[in-house]
């Protein structure tokens, strides 16, 4: 690289600047750069990277790239991404950078036709052309295929995600009705379990896979959505600037009038469940129509076209309604949803005082008489056993080890909050389960010779504080690492190795100790705090400190102040732990986290809402008593599920890593070192993985031929060595035969010297 030639040295903002060698130290490199002459700085010699020859020549794979190391990566990225040509291959890897604007054509009709059957690389990079790579694949190879899309919250991943969905049932469906379901699934689930957050305003709080089943003729015939992990908190609390799950408001806002007045429903301001977070809604004249009043910052304005500034809760009812009526559900199906869902908001609005009496109990306040009324009304549930299973919880006296008589023990203000939340948590996510189940059932197929598989997975998320939500997803994301070790890289290692092309180990990470941190029985992390949350005062520090007790001397988990990260210092030991994930050391502060777990219900609220009145809140709680352990564990255990779908069925999988470019959600504005970091640390760690993989593999091959040549040259030397041996023979013995004359010509000269130089008295 000492050569003069431009090299790519790190930059604060863009990720890299261009510069040369000016001076070479033991550890690190004096550059300068080239559009600031004089300006020299550091840089330490491992993030220095040599540049292509033509930084502004971009090409379609990454792996053509003359050298390939992450500088010429982000740069080939970044020329691309400014030709709005946002989909790159890292050869089967496929990086997408989110637009956010709709880029002409990029997914018409016609450009769907185009990918139809043509093979991988004879058309620019799309999410089409992976797609159809693995419908071809699933054809020839008679197997169930794989499409996992990361990428970090608004990164694209849902998006990507539908335009496989609709390119493969618009491709290769049969016409029916059922292709056009698939796609309209989306708008429904997105309802239910999508939410504006800071980093998207329609960010999946759930993780999903969906396949779509093919028959034995490649046709689709119906599909399948499994789903894990949707966050619960939301229903309850919402971040600054963030909203509880889109159906709230759309109902509050788009719901016709009689059902805005069968189901008491008026501004979402009315409600504590929508209102925790920090968007305040005034009423427009119009009281149909709410506008979060954040929305008429300028900030809210500048944003691009795709950004929604206006979520326009009212038109999205009515698209919403148009897509339930396409997957085929009828108005007493979508009106039972809804009923359940305005429960839920009243069920928020009820609230609880000091009873004011030696019991230490509580009571309803007297303003939430109205709130019981409609929650009550609407679940199917008598009004005064609602009251008193919010308030009070049954338990069995033991007597002797024996179950004795049942007591109601009375709860106290916070207690009986906590019950309230963990209902409304139990309701909604049951009915997002119902609402999935039925989707389900939208797309039957009878028969199914094999599926293309997509898995919408949230990326490995590290913010300034990072909460239970987070620690969820890289839980996830620890998992999908794991199932990407083992599928992936051991497997084509050990392919390699067996074909003897000696390619260097790519040296991975096993996290399979970090993953036993968190789930491990007893002892993990998550069986802990469900330990804590049966306590009878649960507490966020005494969570905490058993965490470090259990695991004093973990190699993946530290206390904060023990952390070199200064950034963590803030956080007291007994307020967090840091957890050494693959992507990185992430701190969670556990401020919170005993209550956005706390979703078990007690026995008495459970039996009370499996036994409403309303046939429809019955069957969402139809198996409630099995469910009380297995329901906090679901995000486990479905996502084993999902994992172990992987394991059976996939042969070949692919990935489509989402990149987002700014934090500003803005169009045609690439923040080079916001990217950088995305791809360092998570997004493409694998892509480097894989990129240290073929680069060993270049080098093998290159090494494979250096080794050949070098081979001649030994053979060739052998072949004169044998030469030489001969002459060095030859000589020797004509060396031999020569020191045989002299010594036969000394003997000679001896000879004449005793014949000839005599003395006369010895000639006498
Ligand atoms: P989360 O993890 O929060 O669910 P995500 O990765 O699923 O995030 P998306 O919801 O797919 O992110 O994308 C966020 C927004 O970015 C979309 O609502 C859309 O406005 C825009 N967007 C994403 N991909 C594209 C694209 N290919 N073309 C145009 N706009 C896009
Ligand atoms: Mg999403």
């Amino acid at each position: 690289m000492d050569d003069g030639k431009p090299v790519w040295a790190p930059h604060p903002t863009d990720g890299f600047q261009l510069g040369r060698i000016i001076d070479i130290s033991a550890d690190s490199l004096t550059i300068e750069p080239l559009n600031q002459r004089g300006k020299n700085f550091q840089a330490p010699v491992n993030q220095v990277f040599p540049a292509e020859d033509d930084v502004n020549k971009h090409v379609e794979d990454n792996c053509s790239l003359m050298y390939l190391n992450e500088a010429t990566l982000l740069n080939n990225v970044r020329v691309r991404y400014s030709k709005d040509k946002i989909y790159t291959f890292v050869a089967n890897i496929l990086i997408a950078v989110n637009p956010y604007f709709e880029i002409p054509k990029l997914y018409s009709p016609e450009t769907i036709k185009q990918y139809h059957g043509r093979s991988l690389g004879t058309l620019p990079p799309h999410v089409y052309a992976i797609a159809d790579k693995a419908y071809r694949d699933m054809k020839v190879l008679k197997m169930s295929q794989s499409i996992i899309v990361s990428g970090e919250s608004g990164a694209g991943k849902t998006e990507n995600t539908k335009f496989v969905l609709r390119y493969l049932t618009t491709s290769y469906g049969t016409g029916q009705d059922i292709d056009e379901r698939i796609v309209e699934a989306n708008p429904l689930l997105e309802a239910f379990g999508n939410a504006k957050t800071v980093r998207n305003n329609n960010s999946s709080r759930f993780g999903k896979f969906v396949e779509i089943h093919f028959n034995e003729k490649n046709a689709v015939v119906g599909g399948f959505v499994s789903h894990y992990l949707l966050e619960k908190s939301r229903i309850c609390t919402q971040g600054q600037e963030e909203r509880n799950y889109h159906i709230f408001y759309r109902l509050c806002a788009g719901a016709p009038e009689d059902i805005k007045e069968k189901f008491h429903l008026s501004s979402p301001d009315c409600f504590r469940y929508l209102s925790r977070g920090c968007t305040r809604y005034f009423s427009t004249k119009d009281s149909d129509k709410l506008i979060p009043q954040n929305r008429k910052s300028p900030e809210h304005l500048k944003a691009g076209p795709l950004k929604d500034p206006l979520l326009d809760d009212h038109a999205d009812f009515n698209r919403m309604c148009v897509a339930m009526k396409k997957i085929g559900l009828d108005d007493t199906e979508k009106l039972n949803m809804f009923r359940v869902v305005a429960g839920v908001l009243h069920l928020g609005n009820i609230d609880f005082e000091e009873a004011g009496s030696t019991s230490g109990g509580c009571v309803l306040k007297k303003t939430c008489s109205q709130p019981l009324e409609f929650c009550a009304e609407l679940l199917g549930l008598d009004e005064e056993d609602l009251r008193v299973s919010l308030t009070t919880r049954v338990m069995h006296t033991t007597a002797g080890g024996a179950k004795g008589t049942a007591i109601k023990v009375p709860l106290k203000v916070e207690q009986a909050s906590s019950a309230r939340d963990a209902l409304a948590k139990a309701i909604y996510s049951r009915l997002f389960d119902h609402v999935v189940t039925r989707i389900n059932q939208c797309f039957p197929f009878d028969s199914s010779a094999h599926f293309i598989g997509v898995l919408d997975i949230a990326g490995f998320e590290y913010f300034e504080h990072n909460s239970f939500e987070q620690f969820c997803i890289n839980y996830c994301n620890e998992k999908l690492q794991q199932f990407f070790n083992e599928r992936i890289l051991k497997e084509e290692q050990e392919l390699y190795q067996r074909e003897g092309l000696g390619v260097n180990e790519v040296h991975y990470v096993d996290n399979q100790d970090c993953i036993d941190l968190v789930e491990a029985k007893l002892v993990g992390v998550l069986d802990i705090l469900d330990e804590e949350n049966r306590l009878p005062q649960p507490s966020d520090q005494h969570f905490t400190e058993t965490v470090h007790g259990k695991h004093k001397d973990h190699f993946r988990l530290t206390v904060p102040r023990k952390s070199k990260l200064t950034v963590h210092r803030n956080v007291r030991d007994d307020e967090g732990f840091i957890i050494r994930h693959f992507a990185g050391a992430v701190c969670y502060e556990t401020t919170r986290f005993v209550e956005k777990n706390n979703d078990a219900l007690h026995t008495s609220l459970a039996s009370l809402v499996s036994e409403s009145k309303d046939k429809f809140i019955g069957e969402l709680f139809e198996n409630s008593n099995h469910s009380k352990d297995t329901k906090q564990k679901a995000g486990k255990l479905s996502f084993i599920s999902v994992g172990n779908k992987f394991k059976v069925s996939l042969k070949i999988t692919y990935f489509v890593r989402c990149v987002k470019p700014n934090l500003k959600m803005v169009s045609h504005h690439f923040e080079g070192a916001q990217i950088l970091s995305q791809l360092q640390c998570s997004v493409l760690r694998n892509v480097y993985l894989f990129i240290s993989w073929i680069d060993g593999l270049v080098k093998a091959r290159n090494l494979k031929k250096r080794m050949e040549k070098l081979n001649e040259v030994v053979s060739g030397l052998k072949e004169g060595k044998q030469e030489m041996s001969k002459h060095m023979q030859e000589l020797d013995s004509s060396i031999n035969a020569h020191i045989l004359k002299i010594k036969v010509c000394m003997r000679e000269k001896e000879h004449v010297q005793r014949i000839f130089l005599k003395t006369p008295e010895e000639m006498e």
